[in-house]
Formats: C-alpha cells, sequence, structure tokens
C-alpha cells in the first residue's frame, strides 16, 4: 500500500509502498478514511532534531485519523469490521495513573510501553495510508450517526485540543468574560466553535490572514483583529481596560506570547497550545498578578467521545478542504503557505 513517510529528521517526506498491517492479539487495522494535516508536522519535518522527542523517524505522517474498522485482531470485542471510527492519538502504557486517567498524553511510561513512541504519526506509523495499525482497541471511539471520517479526523487534534484547554478554562470562561483566541488554522477554528457553544463568553479572534479572520466571524468570533504590534491594546480598549480573561495562543511564537500576556486580565489563563517556538519571560511585574501561565498537550480519551457527541449533533464541524493520498505532500505545501481555511485532510479511500 501506499504511504506517506518521513524517512528521517529534516528529510523531505515521500510518498512510498510500504506493507499493509495486520493485526496481531488486541489489535485492530482501520481502512483510513480521513488523516488530517496538523501544523506540529511541519514542525517536525523542519525544525526537530534527534533529542527533541523520545522517538524517531523512519514512520507513517498523519496522528490526526478516523476510518472504518478493517480487520479485527484476536480477542478484540465490541467492533464491527466496517464500523466507522475515529483515533485516538496519543498511545501511552495505559496502565499508569495518567492512562487509567484517559490522558495518555501525559504517560508516565512512554517509551517503557508495549509499543513504545508518542503514537501513530509520532515515532509510529499514522493514517497518511491507505491502512493504519491501531495497537489497542481502546484508541478507537465508534463515530456517532451523521459524522464521516473525513470530518471527523480533525476532531482527533485540531478540535481535541483547543477543547482540553477551553475546558480547563471554564471557571474563568463566565458570561462577562471575554476569551481570545490567536492564530485561526486548523485548531483556532475548532477553537472559536468550541467557545462559542460550550460558553457564553465574548470570543476576540486574532490572525494575520484576512481569510482566518473572515472564518473566525463565521463561526462566532465577535471581534477580529489583525495581529500586529497594536493588538493587545485592541483587546484591552474592547474589554473597557479589563484584558482577556482568558487566552488560548495557538502559534506560541514570541510576538504572540507578548500579544497574550499584555492583553490578559489580572487572575486570568493564558494557555500556549501552539509550538511556534516563542518564550515568554514571567516575572512579578511582567505579566498581570495571578496570570495563570500553561501549555497544554493534545487532549484525554474520555475528552473525545464527548467532542465527537457534540459534532455528532452538529454543534461543532470541522471545515475541510480534502486531497487525495496522491497530493498528500500538496497538502502540507498549501498548509506551510497559509492557503488552507480550516484544515487540509487527506481521504486514502472515500468510503469503506
Ligand atoms: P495552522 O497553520 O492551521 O494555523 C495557524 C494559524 O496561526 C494560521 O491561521 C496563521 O495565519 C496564524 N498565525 C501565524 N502566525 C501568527 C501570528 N503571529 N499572529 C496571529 N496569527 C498567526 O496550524 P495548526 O495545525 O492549527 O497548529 C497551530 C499550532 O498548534 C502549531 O504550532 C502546532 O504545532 C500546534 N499544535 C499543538 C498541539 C498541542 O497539543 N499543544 C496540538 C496540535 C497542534
Ligand atoms: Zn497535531
Ligand atoms: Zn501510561
Amino acid at each position: 500500500m501506499q504511504a506517506l513517510r518521513l524517512p528521517d529528521w529534516r528529510t523531505a517526506i515521500e510518498l512510498t509502498e510500504v506493507d499493509q498491517p495486520e493485526p496481531g492479539p488486541g489489535q485492530v487495522v482501520i481502512k483510513v478514511g480521513g488523516a488530517g494535516a496538523c501544523h506540529s508536522d511541519i514542525h517536525l519535518m523542519d525544525e526537530f532534531d534527534a533529542g527533541v522527542v523520545p522517538w524517531n523517524p523512519p514512520f507513517t505522517l498523519g496522528h490526526e485519523n478516523a476510518g472504518w474498522v478493517y480487520a479485527l485482531g484476536e480477542g478484540v470485542e465490541g467492533l464491527e469490521e466496517g464500523q466507522p471510527v475515529a483515533v485516538y492519538g496519543p498511545w501511552g502504557c495505559g496502565r499508569c495513573v495518567r492512562c487509567r486517567q484517559g490522558m495518555e498524553t501525559y504517560c508516565e511510561n512512554l517509551m517503557e510501553a508495549p509499543i513504545p513512541g508518542g503514537g501513530g504519526g509520532l515515532g509510529l506509523d499514522g493514517g497518511m495510508a491507505e491502512y493504519m495499525l491501531i495497537p489497542h482497541e481502546r484508541f478507537l471511539v465508534p463515530l456517532p450517526d451523521g459524522l464521516d471520517p473525513v470530518k471527523a479526523a480533525p476532531l482527533t487534534d485540531a478540535g481535541l485540543t483547543p477543547y482540553h484547554a477551553v475546558r480547563r478554562s471554564l471557571p474563568k470562561l463566565t458570561p462577562d468574560a471575554t476569551a481570545v483566541v490567536i492564530g485561526v488554522g486548523g485548531l483556532g477554528h475548532m477553537g472559536v466553535q468550541l467557545l462559542s457553544a460550550m460558553t457564553a463568553s465574548r470570543i476576540i479572534a486574532v490572525d494575520m490572514r484576512e481569510s482566518a479572520l473572515k472564518l473566525a466571524k463565521e463561526h462566532g468570533a465577535d471581534i477580529a483583529l489583525k495581529s500586529d504590534d497594536t493588538t493587545a491594546d485592541q483587546i484591552r480598549a474592547a474589554t473597557g481596560g479589563r484584558g482577556a480573561d482568558v487566552v488560548l495562543d495557538f502559534v506560541g511564537a514570541d510576538a504572540t506570547l507578548a500579544i497574550g500576556a499584555a492583553a490578559a486580565r489580572q487572575m486570568g489563563d493564558l494557555s500556549i497550545v501552539g509550538i511556534g517556538g516563542g518564550s515568554l519571560n514571567v516575572s512579578f511585574f511582567s505579566v498581570p498578578y495571578e496570570l495563570s501561565v500553561q501549555t497544554t498537550y493534545w487532549g484525554s480519551r474520555p475528552e473525545l467521545a464527548e467532542l465527537l457527541e457534540l459534532a455528532g449533533r452538529g454543534v461543532v464541524e470541522s471545515e475541510v478542504t480534502t486531497y487525495p493520498l496522491e497530493d498528500a505532500v500538496t497538502a502540507y505545501e498549501d498548509l506551510k503557505a497559509g492557503t488552507v481555511s480550516g484544515r487540509a485532510v487527506v481521504v486514502p479511500n472515500e468510503a469503506y
């Protein structure tokens, strides 16, 4: 079968012929119906070297996947061939406390796990291929009626990551609060919709692209601002001088972290979700009093189930631009060039 592989660090990605996977005991093979192109893949293709993360290439890209159950390994119960499923992407050991809580992102034995690596598409073979091996049935969540794999794939990361970030800030997202979303791409366009669905807070979106600001307005942003050195002042002005209660930074560059810190309200939250390589000076007088600054990584298995329910009811919907598997390299080129609206999704199989 064809698969989009990262052969080594800082090496061009390529479509390669590889063996079709077969499920061992407790494992499942899915026929891939959608694999999202995440900006993290661009960071790992272009910027990472050995030692940044505990795993290494070669592997098949695509850590944001959905499809249909294709082959069941010995002992797997409760799933049927042809059933549409989403893949929970971070694969932990399954035994540590974090994994038992469903937070496999923060597995405490990641590289001692039965399958060492960050997950499919992150050290292990991902979904930019016709078929994908899922090492344990717990990583599959059945899709609700009406949600197809193309729309579901982005929910597993571009949706789940902002869902987790919004959820942990919910106590501060009161009806009189303001939330700021910086970067309205794959993650941010879901972030705006999730804030709108889960809170009554006012939403300010920030991006450099006019098309992204338009998308934010369509999905529920009250105000959309171009990102420049006046953005923080504009956010303060729009909040009567108080600042934003919650800032979700889906870029993470020096410039956006500076906007977030300057625009945040005292006792607010600044969540750094983007892996843009920036840093922020946090000291007594450099940020508002009692500002909580945190990074967040992906989300939990129960959160993915919640989000799929929400999307199944049509409350949130991923906006997608699709590419056949032959054009997977182009999907990443477009993402890098900033011409994708919402999420670029590679579609290796159009139906079961
Ligand atoms: P994307 O390319 O789809 O979207 C990024 C958006 O940010 C674009 O709309 C772009 O125009 C905008 N942008 C870029 N620079 C900006 C600036 N200075 N000011 C305002 N807007 C700016 O990317 P994505 O796939 O949504 O990923 C976003 C970031 O989140 C990436 O760094 C990615 O690696 C990271 N990420 C983190 C996690 C996590 O768990 N923490 C998960 C997935 C992705
Ligand atoms: Zn990702
Ligand atoms: Zn674990």
